[in-house]
């Protein structure tokens, strides 16, 4: 971005501002703040709120009479599958439920992709000269790891206040058989926020790919995360998908990992039945059957789907008042200043602050001399290169709501420091 409002200022004017930014930095360093906001954990009062799953399940029995202690069963309890078949936009039916991390999930299917074959593929992908895989940028920096680990390459995306730029998607993936897949959050994405709207994702579903065997990595991880009293409804990407002749295309993933427990919740999968017999084929050499006393305990807690909203608005109303309060801090002391803009979230769990091009990473490393830790500049984008140096991913959900404003203070302090030292050196006044 530009700065309209500091291009109006005199060399004097701004040098003043550079000098305040300069005390208030050196106030900050002093105050020597430990405080962290780089990954977005629920706090300890949101863990609170599940506390009663540690005392569960009662009994051992699922609905069908499965004793949940033993083996088997690797689709997961229907009766838990039934709960998130609405939240995630897949037939009970065509959802697996698993153990915990859809992180772990969506690793295993490309692990699966690459040594066995997908449905409609002509080879496992380990046998292509290349893969490629396109990166709506902003992302989460977890899914591009995940492919540099295996040596698929990442190409970014930009995206657009409804979804990834389509016209580019559209464009690479009708001239590249080598591009297999893209990473999607399609709503309250992280870290924008930004929620697909209805054409990206009939486009996505509809849109005529070279490689047979191209994937939609929907991870829906925020599907149930609202901060608002609207919640965002998103396009229902299997169904169009089998609508326009593309039944394999769409891979869902979910969790509960910001519903319950973080590192105890339950992993979600969903496809067409073709690719749900795939991964259950695949999983099965793998383990005997997930955690289902997990499942149980999972049930028994959240009851139903209305039980499971009546959950995330206790969620909602510890998150909002943070929320919140960033947005406040934020504009008041960075509005009308041209010197950032900031993602207002409806739901999820970030907000992107965008600074001047060129200042990120020089923020993110202000903000750690004044004991403010930040997610690294870059790992929003593929790499960890962000070509504008721009974007910095903020967590606000962790921190206690006065550490928060503290950390969100301080960055601001750091923005307004490092922008007016750049509009200076460009001035050629340094
Ligand atoms: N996907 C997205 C978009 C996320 O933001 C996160 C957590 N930060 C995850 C997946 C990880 O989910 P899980 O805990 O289920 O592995």
């Amino acid at each position: 971005m530009t700065s309209p409002a500091l291009s109006a200022l005199s060399i004097d004017e701004l040098t003043a501002l550079r000098d305040a930014a300069r005390r208030d930095h050196e106030a900050l360093v002093r105050r020597g703040l430990s405080l962290d906001l780089t990954r977005g954990k629920p706090s300890a009062r949101q863990l609170d709120l599940s506390e009663e799953l540690l005392g569960l399940p009662r009994g051992h029995a699922a609905a069908d009479g499965t004793d949940c202690r033993n083996y088997g069963g690797l689709q997961g309890l229907p009766e838990l599958r039934e709960i998130f078949s609405g939240p995630l936009q897949v037939p009970a039916a065509q959802l697996v439920a698993a153990d915990n991390s859809s992180l772990s999930l969506m690793h295993d299917t490309v692990v699966h992709a690459l040594l066995g074959t997908v449905p409609g593929a002509t080879r496992r992908w380990a046998d292509e000269p290349r893969i490629a895989f396109l990166c709506p940028v902003p992302g989460y920096d977890r899914h591009f790891a995940l492919c540099e680990r295996f040596g698929i390459e990442l190409i970014p995306v930009p995206m657009d206040a409804d979804g990834p730029d389509m016209d580019v998607v559209e464009r690479l993936v009708a001239e590249d058989a080598q591009i297999k897949g893209i990473w999607c959050v399609p709503k309250y994405s992280n870290p924008s926020g930004v929620s697909y709207g209805d054409e990206t994702v009939r486009r996505l579903a509809a849109m005529p790919t070279l490689a047979p065997d191209f994937r939609v990595f929907w991870d829906n991880a925020y599907a149930v995360h609202h901060l608002t009293d609207t919640p965002v409804e998103i396009a229902d990407i299997l169904t169009l998908c089998a609508e326009n002749g593309s039944p394999d295309r769409a891979l869902v993933f979910g969790s509960t990992s910001k519903i319950t427990f973080a590192g105890s919740g339950v992993s979600f999968f969903g496809a067409s039945p073709a690719n749900v017999a795939w991964l259950i084929g695949h999983t099965g050499k793998r383990t005997i059957g997930p955690d289902k006393i997990n499942h149980l305990r999972h049930v028994q807690f959240l009851r139903d789907e209305a039980g499971l909203a009546e959950h995330m608005r206790r969620h909602r109303e510890l998150l909002r008042p943070k929320f919140d309060a960033v947005e406040a801090i934020l504009s008041k002391e960075l509005g009308g200043t041209g010197l950032a803009t900031w993602s207002t979230p409806a739901g999820g769990y970030f907000v992107s602050l965008d600074v001047l091009d060129g200042c990120a990473r020089d923020v993110v490393m202000r903000a750690g001399e004044a004991g403010i830790a930040l997610t690294p500049a870059g790992a929003t984008h593929p790499y960890g290169t962000d070509p504008r140096d721009s974007t910095i991913r903020i967590a606000p959900t962790y921190p206690e709501q006065e550490e928060l404003e503290a950390a969100i203070a301080g960055l601001t302090v750091c923005v307004r420091l490092v922008a007016t030292e750049k509009l200076l050196r460009d001035a050629g006044r340094v």
